[in-house]
């Protein structure tokens, strides 16, 4: 995809600061944290969200990049939370697979009302 933020990413042609690659996946510091450790997971293939015929394969990749990212940052005793928002009542903005792992404080018990 010529025209997406994350494929770039991927591809190295936009800046990141990267916390873990390998062949298939990225992770990397989202660049607005809305808590301590916020770290997003992509596959390096474009895919638009977790409805777009993901084959399970990436799936696992993408998933078991979770865990090393939580030991990598640090938040693997305590915990975390993973967050995959899809579509747009989840208002996800960039529309190339990621999931976000949040963690590094005490997270909020459920999500506020509807903004
Ligand atoms: P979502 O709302 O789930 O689509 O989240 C997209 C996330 O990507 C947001 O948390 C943004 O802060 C983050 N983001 C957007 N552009 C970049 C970028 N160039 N580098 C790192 N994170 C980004
Ligand atoms: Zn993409």
């Amino acid at each position: 995809m010529t025209d997406c933020m994350f494929c770039k990413i991927a591809a190295g042609e936009i800046s990141a600061t990267v916390v873990y690659e390998d062949d298939d996946v990225i992770a990397f510091e989202d660049v607005n944290p809305q808590v301590p450790v916020h770290t997003l997971i992509i596959p390096k293939q474009h895919y638009a969200n977790i409805g777009d015929d993901v084959p399970s394969e990436v799936l696992g990749k993408v998933f078991s990049t979770v865990k090393k990212v939580a030991e990598l940052k640090g938040i693997e005793e305590n915990g975390y939370r993973i967050v995959a928002n899809t579509g747009d009542d989840a208002r996800q903005t960039v529309h190339h697979l990621h999931v976000h792992v949040l963690g590094g404080m005490r997270l909020p018990i459920r999500m506020g009302p509807a903004d």
